[in-house]
């Protein structure tokens, strides 16, 4: 029986491949106390959304840096933007100390 799947594009620019492999991010509880939630413990995740941003394998396995910027909105759900580069400019500056 042919499996179906949806095919998706790798997201870095300029990629051709087939995006085989989702993104996606995770909130794991880091504690042994008490948890809002019964059946989770310590490394269970308390949410683990997937974006709408898949990678090919070679992209998947290649290594990448990663920027991760959290802004809290109290909306009681996640919104996730993957916003892919093929470079990224850094530039880091030591701070004179006097
Ligand atoms: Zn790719």
């Amino acid at each position: 029986m042919p499996r179906s799947h949806k095919t998706h594009s790798c997201i870095v620019p300029g990629c051709t491949r087939d995006g085989r492999n989702r993104l996606g991010v995770r909130c794991r509880i880091a504690h042994d106390e008490a948890v809002p939630f019964p059946k989770k413990g310590r490394t269970s995740a308390l949410w683990s959304p997937d974006a709408e941003a898949y990678l090919c394998d070679s992209h998947a396995l290649g290594g990448a840096h990663l920027t991760m910027l959290f802004e809290p909105d109290a909306s009681e759900s996640l919104t996730i933007k993957v916003i892919a580069t093929t470079t990224v400019d850094e530039r880091s500056t030591r701070i004179k100390q006097p």
